[in-house]
């Protein structure tokens, strides 16, 4: 099935072909991405996703494309156009096309691109199930906070996670539990949620930063710190977060059981706090 696409500044749909095979997105990975989530044709903490692309936009030397308003402008009409009300939309920016060097020249015209797409929700007994994810060594770059379309290192810890029955890989670096191939990770510890600091081992999740306000506004703490590999053991609950998945229990690492093996107390209330402000607005900058 075909989905609403927008590239380079007009609407058409996902069955044109509309890249070039010169596009340093295509040759190089040379291009950076955003997946937003849209719920009766709202997008959901809109203005968070813009401000991580134009950082990253900003960080690989990318001139941005939209400010936010016309961003919101590009993305209202997109959803105007789809048929279906719930759905993620796809945003990709690359350099643009140039013929093939690893020098690009200064001026390039950067390549964009933002489809519509519907999807799967977890429903909420997949959100009570929970996943099962393994542990897999990072062996991506050291600029993890700019969401860049170099997702190989993803995609076979995806894969090998996959073929352990598992649905998501959790990446571990020196000792240290960074994230998961598509989501932030969290252990709860004597009561407190933990995750990893920002910095350039990690993307700064929507999702992560949306949960640790809601959790310090019901008084739960949190812990922004390394969480050693060796503390897995130790856990009580776990979760990830993202986009698509929301908060999702880890109930399950490398085959043995976190805590008693079903969704936690604190993982059950950020998992409905995080509904409901999805429910109730699509910026942290409003209402
Ligand atoms: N970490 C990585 C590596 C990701 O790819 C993603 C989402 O795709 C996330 C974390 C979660 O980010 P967000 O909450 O903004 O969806």
């Amino acid at each position: 099935m075909s989905d609403v696409l927008y590239v380079n500044g007009r609407f058409t749909t996902t069955d044109e072909r509309v890249l070039g095979v010169e596009d340093r997105g295509f040759q190089f990975g040379d291009a950076v991405y955003e997946v937003f989530k849209f719920l009766g044709k709202r997008p959901i903490f809109l203005a968070e996703h813009h401000r991580r692309m134009e950082s990253g936009l900003r960080t690989i030397g990318i001139p941005s494309p939209w400010d936010e308003a016309r961003f919101a402008a590009v993305v209202g009409e997109l959803l105007e156009r789809t048929a279906f009300d719930d759905g993620i939309v796809y945003v990709q920016v690359s350099r643009g096309e140039a013929r093939r060097a690893h020098f690009y020249p200064d001026d390039m015209t950067p390549t964009v691109i933002a489809y519509s797409r519907s999807f799967a929700f977890p429903d909420a007994a997949a959100k009570e199930r929970g996943i099962a994810v393994v542990t897999t060594p990072d062996l991506r770059w050291r600029q993890c906070q700019v969401k860049s379309v170099n997702l190989l290192p993803n995609a076979m810890a995806k894969k090998k996670a996959q073929r352990a029955g598992a649905t998501e890989a959790i990446f571990v670096g020196d000792g240290v539990v960074r994230e998961g191939a598509s989501s932030s990770f969290f252990g709860v510890r004597g009561g407190r949620a933990v995750t990893h600091p920002l910095d350039d081992h990690i993307l700064p999740g929507v999702v992560r930063d949306h949960v640790l306000r809601l959790a310090r506004a019901a008084n739960i703490g949190v812990d922004e710190r390394p969480l050693r590999e060796d503390e897995l053991h130790e856990i009580d609950e776990a979760f990830i977060t993202s986009t698509t998945m929301g908060v999702m229990p880890v109930v399950a690492i490398d085959g043995g059981a976190v805590g008693n093996g079903v969704r936690g107390a604190i993982t059950t209330t950020l998992q409905r706090m995080l509904d409901e402000a999805e429910a109730r607005r699509d910026s942290a900058d409003r209402g």
